[in-house]
């Protein structure tokens, strides 16, 4: 039996010391948006690649309303169907998007450490484009859970998508708030007797912002450089209402593997 269970109190103590004292359970949660986080596009815009000359309709690509990301989707989708494009043909294209420099090498590590690590996704794309691009590059198992828009192929095989769920947060767009996702997946792990010593929150984007400001001062946000979620982190700072827990910007995932080496040896 677990240590930490039995209530030594292991699961407070770095994670070489647990695992020297044999718990099996990880002790780091490691969390990736998707899209321009884990692939260097976005999922949705790379879709319209299979669209007659690679291109939307201009009533169709003006008419996205802000916070209703799914609902416009399903539009693009319904568009797709109607021109003849069909599953075989998105999964084609769909598994050609580049991941983000050091991303493969990234997930291989966490792979091979999943002692030490659980990894999930929380992601506005769908359960479609994510399966098919994990499943390709191998990298499924890496992953404990995926949470991601449901999407389905209908029978007349048009591509369908659906909100991930309801929420009453007002930051984010209607149809998902990462943090929902994050506190909800983290209390049904401790439910379980896993207890988390720190969280790492990898992104990218807008919507990311709210699950980071959920963070404590032992997890790290981690935001890519340059993109927007970053840029809001460094304005909160500005503005004196700093994040609570440690920031960590980066450019490849070779230097997230870095600091992930260094926490396995703490
Ligand atoms: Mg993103
Ligand atoms: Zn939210």
């Amino acid at each position: 039996e677990c240590p930490c269970l039995a209530g030594s109190g292991l699961r407070w103590l770095p994670a070489a010391s647990r695992h020297a004292a044999g718990c099996p359970s990880p002790s780091f949660l490691l969390v990736f948006d998707f899209d321009y986080t884990v692939i260097d596009e976005n999922s949705d815009t790379w879709i319209v690649k299979c669209a007659p000359e690679e291109k939307l309709p201009n009533k169709l690509r003006n008419s996205y309303q802000k916070g209703h990301w799914t609902e416009y989707m399903s539009r693009v989708f319904r568009y797709l169907g109607d021109s003849g494009v069909r599953e075989d043909e998105m999964k084609r294209t769909m598994t050609t998007i580049p991941f983000t420099s050091g991303m493969r090498d990234l997930l291989d590590f966490i792979g091979k450490n999943k002692d030490f690590f659980d990894c999930i996704i929380i992601s506005d794309s769908n359960t479609v484009f994510i399966d098919w691009i994990l499943k390709a590059a191998n990298f499924h198992e890496v992953l404990d859970e995926v949470f991601t828009n449901p999407a389905t192929f209908s029978g007349t095989g048009y591509l369908t998508v659906q909100n991930f769920h309801t929420h009453h947060c007002a930051k984010c767009p209607k149809n998902l708030c990462k943090r929902k996702v994050l506190e909800e997946f983290v209390d049904k792990k401790l439910q379980q007797g896993v207890k988390y010593t720190k969280i790492i929150y990898v992104g990218d984007g807008g919507n990311d912002l709210c699950p980071v400001t959920s963070l404590k001062k032992d997890d790290i946000a981690m935001p890519r450089q340059g993109y927007t979620l970053q840029k809001m982190i460094s304005q909160m700072s500005e503005d004196f209402d700093p994040v609570q827990s440690s920031v960590l910007v980066w450019s490849s995932g070779i230097e997230i593997l870095s600091h992930l080496k260094l926490l396995i040896k703490e």
